[in-house]
């Protein structure tokens, strides 16, 4: 049997804050699963972040205060997580004096979603992502499933669907085909689907997941995913944030042409006779980027 944690990066909303809307799943086998979650673990560890979430954007944000702090890089991670504490009760106490609601909202959410992390330096947060990446592209038996959506290119009048549906879709239809695939030894590989909790989609997914075990998708019949789609809180389950890793990295990938965490994630990525079929980047037909060509390669 094998697990898919899947996530996404970007909102789907249009026009929204981002150009691409991306839904990523990374599979494993569950012979694979203790190993694998382990050694993301053990990374964590090393950079104590024991119990916390992997949650890449509030990672790899430049945190303004680390440079206010005089050689921040000498002390030790306890003198570091104080000094940045002490440096944001004084900003907090100075935002509720200015009169500025809108600010002092968005700096306490700032400040709740980096606090994990606020002990390392940038260099550091940005080598600890990076290990967990080489780490996946590490997992032989891992695949990467994902619909990049460039939502330039998507016509919702054309479109039958909402962008995060068309994704829904396309992500189940392609670790569908992975399984059937697998399994023409007859062995009947059957996959189950692990969603990042998000209360707005779940209803949705769950419901459409039905649909699709009844008629099938617009690609394939559901022949060995089971179950509708669990959902976690990533807060809590480690393989689920490597879900946000892939699909983060192939967002800034996408958008910005950032390319380390995007080489190592995209080498899971499911291929067929050396042709990438389990990552798609929806586009113009001329885009040349390495989905896309790797999308046309053929052996
Ligand atoms: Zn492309």
């Amino acid at each position: 049997m094998y697990l898919c944690y899947v996530d996404e990066s970007g909102t789907s909303d249009l026009p929204g804050n981002s150009s691409h809307f991306v839904l990523a799943g990374i599979s494993i086998p569950i012979w694979n699963w203790k190993s694998c979650d382990q050694e993301i673990d053990r990374i964590k560890r090393k950079y104590d972040l024991c119990d916390s979430e992997i949650h890449i954007a509030w990672i790899l944000r430049p945190y303004l205060e680390q440079t206010k702090i005089d050689d921040f890089v000498g002390l030790n991670y306890d003198q570091r997580r104080s000094k940045v504490e002490a440096y944001r009760k004084s900003e907090i106490f100075r935002l509720q004096r200015s009169n500025n609601p809108k600010l002092l909202k968005q700096t306490k959410k700032n400040y709740l979603k980096t606090d994990s992390y606020v002990h390392l330096a940038y260099n550091e947060r940005r080598n600890f992502i990076i290990e967990v990446a080489t780490a996946i592209s590490k997992w032989r038996d891992a695949r990467l499933f994902a619909e990049c959506v460039d939502k330039v290119f998507f016509d919702p009048s054309k479109a039958s669907k909402t962008i995060d549906e068309q994704a829904f879709e396309q992500l189940v239809s392609r670790f569908e085909q992975f399984l059937q695939l697998i399994g023409t030894d007859g062995s009947h590989r059957k996959g189950l689907i692990i969603h990042d909790h998000n209360q707005t989609v779940s209803k949705k997914l769950t419901d459409m997941m039905k649909r699709f075990h009844q008629t099938g998708t617009l690609w394939t019949s559901i022949d060995n995913i089971i179950e509708t789609p669990l959902f976690v809180d990533s807060q809590l389950t480690s393989m689920v944030q490597i879900a946000d890793v892939c699909a983060y990295a192939l967002r800034r990938y996408l958008e910005n042409g950032e390319e380390e965490l995007f080489d190592l994630i995209f080498s899971r990525a499911d291929r067929k006779d050396g042709k990438v079929v389990g990552v798609r980047h929806f586009t113009n037909l001329s885009c040349s980027c390495k989905i896309c060509r790797s999308h046309r390669k053929s052996s």
